[in-house]
């Protein structure tokens, strides 16, 4: 049970611009080992300009709130991430529609529509060592805490959260066969993909907010 209102969703684009911007230099460590070193700068520029966007556009609407962002993020990033979260945002929107607050099931709609979005635009599959391994588990968990019932709103999201982050933490094992970290094959193994890093503080700046 439980609403997630435009007010919420706001903060959670703030929080995960903060934690992106603070988590910065670990992210771009990451892909430092496996990609060109700069995961950090993508998110934290992508983000950054995005909560810009949303501040001097104030939407009111959530179809409105999160197709800023994610023409932000398209805009504002070069690297395979700016297209792949923004699209995530823009098909996330779209599900979501004109309206100022969601319940549960429209927000894992909403959720489950931007995943779609991310595997069109960039056809990896789930153990590719991508985001997707991040993403795809935490929605699967956020709709079994909602289909569980009693468990209130901010309890699946936060189960969503720990999903992405055993995600994350799966990729380590993995060998990368999409994007620039595919060009090292086995030498992939034994580091964490920077997406599924930045995916996991997407659910667990999304389940801070949902719990203020
Ligand atoms: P770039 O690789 O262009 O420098 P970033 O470093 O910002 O872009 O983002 C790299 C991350 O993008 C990877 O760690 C991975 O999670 C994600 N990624 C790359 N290609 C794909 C893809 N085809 N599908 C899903 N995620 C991808
Ligand atoms: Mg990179
Ligand atoms: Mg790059």
């Amino acid at each position: 049970a439980g609403v997630v209102t435009i007010d919420v969703l706001r903060e959670w684009l703030t929080r995960f611009r903060d934690a992106v911007t603070e988590q910065r230099e670990w992210l771009t460590e990451l892909d430092s080992a496996i990609g060109d070193a700069d995961h950090g700068a993508n998110m934290a520029r992508g983000m950054g300009a995005a909560v810009e966007k949303v501040v001097q556009a104030a939407p009111e609407k959530v179809d409105a709130l999160l197709k800023t962002t994610g023409m932000a993020l398209v805009s504002s990033v070069g690297g395979a991430s700016g297209p792949l979260y923004g699209t995530f945002f823009l098909r996330a929107g779209a599900s979501a529609g004109p309206v100022s607050e969601l319940d549960g099931p429209a927000l894992a709609a909403a959720l489950r529509a931007g995943l779609g979005g991310v595997v069109d635009r960039g056809k990896a599959e789930p153990g590719d060592k991508t985001l997707i391994d991040a993403l795809l588990p935490a929605v699967d968990a956020f709709e079994v805490g909602l289909a569980s019932g009693d468990e209130e709103l901010a309890a699946s999201a936060r189960r969503a959260a720990d999903a992405a982050a055993a995600g994350r933490d799966a990729t380590l094992d993995l060998v990368a066969r999409k994007g620039r970290a595919s060009y090292l094959g086995e030498r992939s193994v034994g580091h964490l993909d920077p997406g599924a890093a930045s995916t996991t503080l997407m659910f667990e700046t999304l389940a801070d907010a949902i719990a203020e």
